[in-house]
Order: C-alpha cells, then structure tokens, then sequence
C-alpha cells in the first residue's frame, strides 16, 4: 500500500523566472502594448508552428473575435459540439447566431462528424469543434465537410496545445484556433488567450479588433495618441504581466508536456483493465493528444453512486474534477432558450453523467499515479 497523499488535480507551476519576469514589467514603464506581448506571440508561432499568432485576454475573447471578424450573427447558425466547455457554444450566443449541436462520439468525447452534415442548412456558416480534452478531431473530415459548404472552421484548442493530428498542431487545420492560459490548463498567463491562424488577414484585421478597431497598432502611430477607428472593436488585449509569463512558460511547455504523457500512460496502464469502467480512446496512429486529464467512464450500473466515489476517491487526498458538468444544451440557459430535453443528444449526456476526470499535470510524479490507481480500485471495490 502506497502512503496516503495529496494529489491535486490542477496546479500551476510558477517559479522564480516567472516571478521575475512579472517583476521586470512592473519596474517599468509598458504595461500593455509592448514588447511581451510580441515576444510571447512569436514564441507560441515557434511552438506550433503557427504562421501567425495573436495574444488575446482569453480563450473566450479568441472565440468570439472570430466570430465578429467573420461577421457571423443574427440569422446565421453555427455547428457546435453538445459536449464542451460552455464557452464553445456561448461565442457562438454572444455573436447573436444560432448554434446547432451536434452529439458526442463516445470513444473520444470529440463531436460525431458522421452527423455534422444533416444538420447543415443554408444558413449555416461556420463549423466549431472542440479537441475534447486534447484529443485531436480528424480535422482533414471537418475540413472536407466544410469546403464542399463554403464554412468556416473554428476550433476551440483551450486544451489542445500540444495536440497534433496528421503531425500539424491543432488549430491550423481550421481558420483559426484558440487557446487559453487559464490556471489549470496545460500551462498559464492567469488569464489569457492565444489565437493562431493560417491567414495574414485574418491576424491582422483581428489584431485591430482586439483593439478598439484602431486602424494602426500602438506602436504604428506617427504622433502619439492620434489615429482613425475603422471599424467595431473590443478590449480583448492581453497585459505585458500576462505575456511575461506566457513567455517563461512556453519555455517549459514540452517538459509539462513529456510529464503529462508519462502520467497518463502510467496511469491507463493501471486502469486498463479495472472493472466497471473504461477509459476513452487516446493517441494512435494520426491522433496525438495532449494529455490534459484522464477520464473514466463507469458502466451504467456503477454510474448512480458517482459522487459516492468521488467522495471516496477525494476523501484519500486525490483531487478530481468532471469534463464537463452536463451536456451544453442541458445548461438552463440553452435548455429554456431552445426547449432543449435531457438526454436529447445520449453520447455528450452520458460523458458529462458519468465521468470522473482523474489528474496526470506536471505537478505530479509516477508514484502519484500508482497511489490514483490504488484509490480508484479500493474506492470502487467498497460501493
Ligand atoms: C477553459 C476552456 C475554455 C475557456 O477558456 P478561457 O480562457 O477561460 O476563456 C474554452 N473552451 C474549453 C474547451 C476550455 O477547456
């Protein structure tokens, strides 16, 4: 028996560089509008090897300023997944557009794309998907599906860095991908966003847009504090702290991302064949993920007692979550809006009913996933 600890399920690792870092900022005079900014952009562009990268204040600002740019809104509608985080679909709401959900497949947790097309209409304008929990959607389908409609193709990579399908990183096979640096994801500005994007004009235009809709940016001006405004913009920027940060982080992405992957094999290796659950569908042959968390979906008869076993399982130290709490036309909002029913799309019920999602964050070691073994298997050998 391995001793008992504590094993929390998200942690940000935040170490003296980026203490420093943040320090350097506040020593002095650029606090938005500078220098970090570009550094961090140009850093995630190395990463994934994004032709163009635009720092945001998150995932959700990415979300909806690609859907302004588009000009996506009232009358059009949006192909959406039913199992996602909220923020997926609620862009799609603020653009004053008309989601559309479409079902989960339940080997992945990613949207069925087998039944994307029936739900196309002719007002229907962009595709967003969600790489569900890092695990890449076969984009070359999406993509296809999406040029023979003339759509859009928006992906939501809040926890997709370091996901690849066909070796390009998620984000690129779409119009644009958006990524947040919330604190536990795979790593972190606090708050911030990131979009990337294939298209100069679409980096460009949205670089205005997250900015007023100045005409230039800050550092283009001829005589300070004199330009035109063009068009409509928000205040989406991201701060010079934020991007100090993202940029000490990026530096150690591929070490979180190397511990991520060794937790969750060594993890799913002692859940693999443990009764009364299965595990989803993980990196094979196209399909990289990037390891976010790892959830366990119990058989139908296990699945009433979940929150005894959550209990049971957080009761020994080990922290938990659910990815995500109910399928997103469930949410009152979606559900009085829409007159949506429970169980109306089975796959994204099932996942958000009865899942647990267990850490594998680089805050935790090996021997951290042999005592979540031991706590799973004894927690469910009691209920
Ligand atoms: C966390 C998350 C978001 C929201 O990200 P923010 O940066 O907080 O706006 C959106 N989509 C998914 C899939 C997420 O996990």
């Amino acid at each position: 028996m391995l001793k008992k600890r504590t094993v929390k399920f998200g942690k940000p690792i935040i170490g003296d560089e980026e203490k420093n870092a943040v320090m350097e900022v506040l020593g002095g005079d650029i606090l938005v509008h500078g220098p970090k900014a570009v550094e961090f952009e140009n850093g995630f562009s190395a990463f994934t090897k994004a032709p163009y990268s635009v720092s945001t204040s998150s995932c959700t600002a990415s979300l909806h300023l690609t859907y302004f740019h588009y000009g996506i809104g009232a009358g059009d509608e949006v192909i959406v997944p039913a199992q996602s985080h909220v923020a997926t679909v609620h862009t799609v709401e603020l653009a004053g557009a008309t989601p559309v959900f479409v079902d989960a497949e339940l080997e992945t947790g990613n949207i069925d794309i087998s039944q994307i097309e029936s739900k196309i209409t002719d007002k229907t304008k962009a595709i967003a998907i969600v790489h569900y929990l890092g695990m890449p959607v076969a984009m070359d389908k999406i993509c296809a599906i999406a040029d023979k409609h003339n759509l859009i193709v928006v992906e939501d990579c809040a926890l997709a860095i370091g996901s690849y399908y066909k070796g390009v990183h998620a984000g690129l096979w779409g119009d644009t991908g958006s990524y947040s640096f919330y604190p536990v994801k795979h790593f972190t500005t606090a708050e911030g966003g990131m979009l990337i994007t294939k298209h100069k004009a679409v980096a460009e235009k949205i670089t205005r847009q997250k900015a007023f809709g100045v005409e230039r940016a800050h550092f283009e001006r001829k005589l300070p504090g004199v330009y035109d405004v063009n068009m409509l913009g928000f205040n989406y920027r991201m701060n010079e702290m934020q991007a100090a940060i993202g940029v000490e982080q990026l530096k150690r992405i591929q070490g979180f991302l190397d511990v991520r992957e060794k937790n969750y094999f060594a993890l799913e290796k002692g859940l693999k064949e443990v009764k009364g659950i299965s595990l989803f569908k993980s990196t094979h042959g196209d399909f990289k993920s990037s390891y976010y968390c790892l959830s366990i979906l119990l058989d139908d008869d296990i699945a009433p007692k979940r929150f005894e076993l959550v209990k049971a399982i957080n009761d020994e130290g080990v922290g938990t979550s659910v990815y995500y709490p109910k399928a997103i036309p469930e949410f009152s909002y979606y559900k009085e809006k829409y007159g949506y029913r429970d169980n109306q799309f089975p796959n994204a019920a099932k996942i958000s009913n009865q899942t647990i999602a267990l850490p594998v964050g680089p805050h935790l070691t090996e021997d951290d996933m042999a005592y979540v073994v031991q706590v799973i298997k004894n927690a469910l050998t009691k209920i």
